[in-house]
């Protein structure tokens, strides 16, 4: 008798153990997938700003070669477009090293009296030409100073991030971005009328390499979300996401005041 029970509960826990390691193994061959997936968006992601940065180089060459009084405007646009793309590759690279350190706990805040509502303003005007480049309308509503002990930059990279998302996914659509004081709370809210999110996909947005197949044309690593969250969430705040598919999407970030 003593034996039978001893004999089922063996075998009660060979079987536990043969699902927990088949339930292992299909994790590490999904995480193996998504690793070789993320390696290949991340070369093409790398390979075109550095592609068209050569392009714009060559061009610049070609003209310092030519001898004649150079087509100042032709370099002008050239050089611009070399600075652009310099540029988005940094922030690529940059967001690369975030994600590391941010796996590691090695970001530090550097906390400071900061203004959320100028930080917004800044990172609108930054983002001008993009939006005037894509013909997306932008209303703001941040007049009002909402001061907080914050750390500046990593405020512009959340501003950023999500302002780049709601441009990018945007389809042209008007974008309201709001900054508000909410029972002592800063919140900030970013709407666009764009692509929207599908419900299955809404719990994956914030992960680490996470790319819906419809977004792949769209470029990108799929890092921003992650980053920003982790950001908001350093800071003790907390961020949330409305959306419906072909309506848009809001995204708020609540942020105590330190
Ligand atoms: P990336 O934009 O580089 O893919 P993010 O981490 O910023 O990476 O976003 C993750 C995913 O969430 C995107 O691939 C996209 O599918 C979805 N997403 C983010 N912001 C929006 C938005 N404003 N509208 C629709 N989809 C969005």
């Amino acid at each position: 008798r003593s034996e039978d029970v001893m004999l089922t509960g063996d075998l009660a826990w060979r079987a536990a153990l043969a699902l927990d390691n088949a339930r292992l193994y299909r994790e590490s061959q999904q995480a193996i997938q998504a690793r070789d997936e993320f390696l290949s968006i991340a070369s093409h992601e790398l390979r075109t700003p550095i592609t068209a940065l050569r392009l714009g180089i060559q061009r610049l060459f070609r003209i310092a070669r030519g001898g004649a009084e150079p087509p100042w405007k032709t370099v002008a646009a050239s050089l611009d477009g070399v600075e652009r793309q310099g540029k988005r590759l940094t922030l690529l690279i940059d967001s690369l090293l975030d994600v590391s350190r941010l796996q590691s706990h090695h970001i530090q805040l550097d906390l400071e009296e900061v203004d959320l509502s100028g930080v917004v303003r800044d990172v609108v005007a930054q983002l001008g030409s993009v939006l005037a480049r894509t013909h997306t309308p932008l209303s703001l509503r941040a007049d009002t100073p909402v001061v907080g002990q914050w750390d500046r930059v990593r405020l512009e990279q959340i501003v950023t991030n999500l302002l780049d998302n709601a441009i990018k996914y945007g389809a042209q659509a008007p974008i309201e971005v709001t900054v508000a004081l909410e029972n002592g709370a800063a919140v900030l809210t970013l709407r666009d009328r764009g692509i929207g999110i599908s419900p299955e996909r809404m719990p994956f947005i914030f992960g680490r390499f996470e790319r819906a197949v419809s977004s792949r044309h769209y470029g990108g690593l799929g890092l921003g979300l992650y980053i920003v969250r982790q950001i908001v969430e350093l800071h003790g705040g907390t961020i949330q996401v409305e959306s419906s598919p072909g309506k848009g999407s809001t995204f708020t970030v609540r942020l105590p005041r330190g």
